[in-house]
This record gives C-alpha cells, sequence and structure tokens, in this order.
C-alpha cells in the first residue's frame, strides 16, 4: 500500500523531470534541446495519445470536459509513476523471495491492495465551483480520472482485478509514454 500510495507519488515527481516540459531541460536545469528530433517526434505521438484520452472524461458536477492539453503533464507524471512504483514494488518482493503475507480481513491481493491505495490517495469531495476551477484553470485532472485515466493505460490492473478486454478499465488502446 505504501508502494501505491507515496510511491507513486514519488514516481509522478520523478517522471515531471521527462514531461512535456521538464524533457525541455537538461541534468544541469537548462533549457536545452537534447534529444534527438526522432526521439521528440515519438514523444509527442505519445502524449497525443494520453491527451485524446484525457480529453474525453466528462465530469458530470461541472458539466465540463476534462483539458487533455492542459493537463498532459500530470497525467504522464501520474501514469509514470503508478507503473514505476508497481515495478518497484514486484522487484522488492522478488528480492524478499516470496510474496508478503496479505492483510487480514480483506479479500484482496497485495497487488490489488497497491492498486486500492493508488485510488485513496485521490479520494476527495468537490464542490461545484472547485471543479470549474480546476478544469479551466488548472493543471491536474479532477481526482477520479487521475485514478481512472493511468489505470485504463495498465494491463497489470486490469489482469490483477480480471477486468474483461474492451471494458472500460481494460480498454485496447492503451497510452504509453514512460
Ligand atoms: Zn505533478
Amino acid at each position: 500500500m505504501n508502494y501505491g500510495g507515496i510511491g507513486s507519488v514519488i514516481g509522478h515527481e520523478l517522471t515531471h523531470g521527462f514531461d512535456d516540459q521538464g524533457r525541455q531541460f537538461d541534468k544541469d536545469g537548462n533549457l536545452r534541446q537534447w534529444w534527438d528530433d526522432s526521439v521528440i517526434e515519438k514523444f509527442k505521438e505519445k502524449s497525443q495519445c494520453l491527451i485524446d484520452q484525457y480529453s474525453k472524461f466528462y465530469e458530470p458536477v461541472s458539466g465540463l470536459n476534462v483539458n487533455g492539453i492542459n493537463t498532459q503533464g500530470e497525467n504522464i507524471a501520474d501514469n509514470g509513476g503508478v507503473k514505476q512504483s508497481y515495478m518497484a514494488y514486484r522487484k522488492w518482493v522478488e528480492q524478499r523471495g516470496s510474496e508478503e503475507p496479505t492483510l487480514p480481513g480483506l479479500n484482496f491481493t497485495n497487488n490489488q491492495l497497491f492498486f486500492i491505495n493508488w485510488a485513496q490517495v485521490w479520494c476527495d469531495n468537490t464542490r461545484k465551483q472547485s471543479f470549474i476551477n480546476l478544469i479551466t484553470t488548472g493543471v491536474h485532472s479532477p481526482e477520479r480520472f487521475r485514478v481512472i485515466g493511468s489505470l485504463q493505460n495498465f494491463q497489470n490492473f486490469a489482469d490483477e482485478f480480471g477486468c474483461r478486454k474492451n471494458s472500460v478499465m481494460n480498454p485496447e488502446t492503451k497510452c504509453s509514454v514512460w
């Protein structure tokens, strides 16, 4: 659960160094193109997938759709972060030599608990005006779409929860920048 929560948040922050803004700065923090043009082209192609995906999310309280362009950097960070932390968790289990015991009283695997805590990080309650403010001026997607968007793209999530192919949480098109 710690890997799913704070671990994914740490992964999120690291990924910012390689999002649409972070990628433009070199290791010394100077604004400098240090990628080949072909790499930048590929990056933009992959980012566009996320832009299209998140732009389709409709937030019913405000009646607005998410702005996939304004939120792309945060979405890149969310998608990369949760994946990195999941890989780190699996690596940790591998080094440990066996799966951890499961939590008593809950009928979840440890991998499922990883994802459940990633989702719980973003539990919130938001008023209409706040949604409007967030969606029209913010760089973060509304919390529920930070969860849905990042996990729709993550095959391990669908596998762990047995999501049917082409269902909402296991779409055929999966976006992946990192
Ligand atoms: Zn961020």
